[in-house]
């Protein structure tokens, strides 16, 4: 006599309570990541500020962007600008073989300055606060500050010889606790300054910093450009429902993708983890590299039109 199984949990869930669920365990995953790092991030600034004298490591040394600001001085004289430390190179070659990869996902799940934007908009959300939204056309215009901020940051590094940006980057203003342990110069108001700007706009612009300023993002944006795998919309399963498009926070529009998503994306998943469609929105192996293109069926052309039904004596 067969006893009957009561259902499964996942088999009372209905389809909008398994997408709540899928999208909190996203959010969850990211968040825990976030932060894990933040915090050993943390713990190294204060062990840094403790223990000087031993040479722990300070957040300079902490950030692969630090390879790249010494990536012309290098290539000029063969020595990196001051403050610069092994392990920013560690870093940023495991960040451009992990965005080649999968691409920038580092910014959505690993930097703590994103983190802190992402805490910002969760008080908005909770306090009510307005939120900007920024018009399409001021938006990808206001992108290329990133361009521009990566430039000057490369030209001072390289002209001064120093990690000129560290003293106006609000990553390093904010954890590398100076304005707790004691400020380093007399126009450590200038770095507080900035912050306190980043901080505001992005408690009103979801992820300000990463939009429209940050250099690393810029530089991340061009590599992920080049990057393994995609978010890819298939044209053919999406209904255009645009859900897909309230949760970017860096304000992309993965129902108008055609059909990978922008490289300005930074990985967050909450878009794939929204949309209600199977298979609508799925991470894709980018198809120059000539391999099967199943998130693309129906849309051979890559182009996201949709495919014309064919008609019933087509072969
Ligand atoms: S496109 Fe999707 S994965 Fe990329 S940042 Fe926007 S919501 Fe996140
Ligand atoms: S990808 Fe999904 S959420 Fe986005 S518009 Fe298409 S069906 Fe809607």
């Amino acid at each position: 006599m067969h006893s009957r199984q009561p259902p499964t949990r996942t088999g009372t869930l209905s389809r909008f309570q398994r997408r709540i669920r899928d999208m909190r365990r996203v959010k969850g995953a990211r968040h825990v990541t976030q932060l894990v790092v933040g915090g050993i991030i943390v713990v190294a600034a204060v062990r840094h500020q403790l223990e000087q004298a031993t040479g722990a490591a300070s957040v300079d040394a902490l950030c692969p962007f630090g390879a790249l600001e010494t990536l012309l001085t290098w290539a000029t004289t063969g020595n990196f600008v001051t403050k610069i430390h092994p392990s920013n190179l560690v870093l940023g070659i495991g960040l451009l073989v992990g965005t080649l990869l999968v691409g920038n996902a580092f910014c959505g799940w690993i930097c703590p300055f994103g983190a802190v934007q992402d805490a910002l908009s969760w008080v908005r959300r909770k306090l009510h606060l307005p939120t900007v939204v920024v018009p399409r056309r001021l938006d990808a215009a206001l992108r290329w500050g990133r361009f521009g901020v990566l430039a000057l940051v490369i030209f001072m590094s390289y002209t001064t010889a120093k990690l000129w940006f560290a003293g106006y980057d609000p990553y390093v203003t904010l954890f590398g606790l100076h304005w707790l342990f004691g400020a380093e110069s007399g126009d450590y108001w200038i770095a507080l300054l900035i912050l306190g700007l980043v901080a505001a706009a992005s408690l009103v612009i979801d992820r300000f910093w990463c939009r429209y300023l940050c250099p690393l993002g810029a530089a991340l944006s061009v590599v992920g450009r080049f990057s393994l795998l995609r978010i890819r919309r298939a044209p053919s399963a999406c209904t255009d429902c645009t859900l897909c498009d309230r949760p970017c926070p860096v304000g992309i529009e993965p129902s108008k993708a055609r059909p990978f998503v922008s490289a300005d994306c930074i990985g967050c998943m909450d878009c794939v983890a929204t949309c209600p469609v199977r298979g609508a929105l799925t991470v894709g192996v980018r198809v120059p590299l000539g391999l099967p293109d199943r998130a693309g069926q129906g849309d051979p052309t890559g182009t996201g039109r949709r495919e014309p039904a064919r008609s019933g004596r087509e072969k």
